[in-house]
């Protein structure tokens, strides 16, 4: 399944995204706030959807009833393109305690996301057809939202021998990536970029160094000094990928960045793209939105690879945004279990989840302060499957339906209610957050319903 009738991954047999079979939608959504920010949409409109498709944006009160949909009265409600998150951990095969891909998926919806992208650092790795067949026949059972797999770049994560990569494309790899970790030697990447020229599919890469990443458990600056703590210094993360766009320039090759930390970072892909490398990369909410002082309450909930960073690398990341440097957003949701987090900080895993949080964390602290407008990070929300060949979804008629209806004056308490991921490491967690996703339309189908929210059914 794709996401789109003209959406593409890009010369691979097999398709792309899959998910599990479910019923076409039939619904309006009366007078809500339409927002595509691409199609440069923002009105007042009744948004019928029929049979999994958008049949029409009529005006406000316009449309005439169908029988047997269902009808939303959504004003004051935003309807904008449902989320793709190209960076996400479902932790299947091996670690279903923490998420699987039902949990992942349902945690993907209520979030406001028509699609995401897992990474490949499962238990074993996703590293060779077999593996990824397997996960990719129980994403067509359990996935209720599309799902695109990365299969990893080297043959058990160990960073030498490459896998084979056509052979993944043609069993349905969206692209490669050894996520969680970085790939250290230079000419084992080399090699890799010269593959991806051939079999397609973007490789995404982590940028570390670790030999300057060593020990540390955050970001190095005067909190790590403050708090006697190892640390890692941002130049772990900008000298790596300093060298891997300067090697994807002399390949050819198409690289994304993954989980952008720094300023430094920002300023080498800015480079990079000045030069003509063929680079695109991703930030997530947590590093737009906090930063190292959170971990002075020694709470591992914050902890996560890249680190949070200080505030002065939070504002490059949100001026890239802005500025288009940085091109998407990405969650990095990355499920653990409480025995895993709940340790003294330096023991504790690395990774937060956060697919139900991207949308309210980034409006709560940076649209409704005014930092960035909700249209830049509505669109950068919107396009992260781009880098991967997953067109952006549109509002528009004749397309599958993939919306997201948001109440942006909702405040709700983090956790409150629970998560529908299965782990609840989410470091936005306890916080008041103001914007909730109400419904998500996935792939044509109703994805996810707020359990407190009604609607009503035309006879
Ligand atoms: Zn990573
Ligand atoms: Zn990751």
């Amino acid at each position: 399944m794709n996401l789109s009738e003209n959406g593409s991954g890009g010369g691979a047999g097999a398709p792309t995204l899959v998910s599990r079979p479910a019923r076409p939608a039939t619904l309006i959504l009366r007078s809500a706030r339409l927002l595509d920010p691409r199609k440069g949409l923002d009105a007042s409109r009744d948004l019928v959807i029929r049979e999994g498709s958008i049949a029409e944006l009529s005006e406000p009160g316009g449309a005439p009833e169908i029988q047997g949909a269902e009808v939303v009265d959504a004003e004051g409600l935003l309807a904008v393109p449902a989320f793709v998150d190209p960076h996400v951990h479902f932790r299947v095969p091996g670690q279903e305690h923490k998420e699987d891909l039902e949990t992942g998926t349902r945690s993907a919806a209520a979030g406001g996301y028509c699609a995401v992208i897992a990474m490949a650092n499962t238990s074993p790795p996703i590293d060779s057809a077999a593996v990824l067949g397997s996960v990719r026949d129980r994403a067509e059972r359990e996935a209720s939202v599309p799902v695109g797999f990365i299969a990893t770049v080297t043959r058990e994560m160990a960073g030498e021998e490459l896998t084979e990569m056509a052979e993944l494309r043609d069993a349905g790899a969206i692209g490669f990536s050894d996520d969680g970790l970085p790939i250290a030697n230079a000419r084992v990447l080399r090699r890799a970029l010269q593959y991806q020229r051939l079999a397609g599919g973007v490789i995404a890469l982590h940028e570390e160094d670790p030999d300057l990443s060593g020990e540390g458990v955050m970001h190095e600056g005067e909190v790590s000094a403050a708090l006697g703590m190892a640390a890692i210094p941002s130049v772990s993360e900008s000298t790596m990928i300093a060298r891997d766009c300067s090697l994807a320039l002399y390949e050819e090759a198409r690289i994304h960045i993954q989980h952008l930390s720094a300023r430094a970072s920002v300023e080498e892909i800015a480079r990079a793209k000045a030069a003509g490398v063929q680079v695109t990369c991703e930030a997530a909410p947590h590093h737009l939105a906090l930063t190292d002082e959170a971990i002075r309450s020694l709470d591992a909930r914050f902890k996560m690879n890249p680190p949070l960073r200080s505030e002065d690398d939070r504002r490059a990341l949100i001026d890239g945004l802005r500025d288009g440097t940085i091109d998407c957003v990405a969650t990095d949701h990355a499920p653990h279990a409480s025995e895993d987090k709940e340790v003294p900080f330096e023991e504790a895993a690395m990774g937060v989840t956060g697919l139900e949080t991207a949308f309210a964390a980034l409006h709560t602290d940076l649209v409704l302060p005014g930092v960035l407008p909700l249209e830049l990070v509505v669109e950068r929300m919107t396009c992260g499957g781009e880098p991967f060949g997953i067109a952006a979804p549109r509002i528009e008629p004749g397309a599958i339906a993939n919306v997201a209806l948001i109440d942006p004056e909702l405040t709700w308490r983090v956790g409150e209610q629970g998560y529908e991921s299965r782990s609840h490491n989410n470091c936005f967690g306890g916080r008041e957050l103001t914007g909730r996703v109400l419904m998500t339309v996935a792939a044509g189908r109703v994805a996810f319903r707020q359990r407190s929210f009604a609607m009503g059914v035309a006879s």
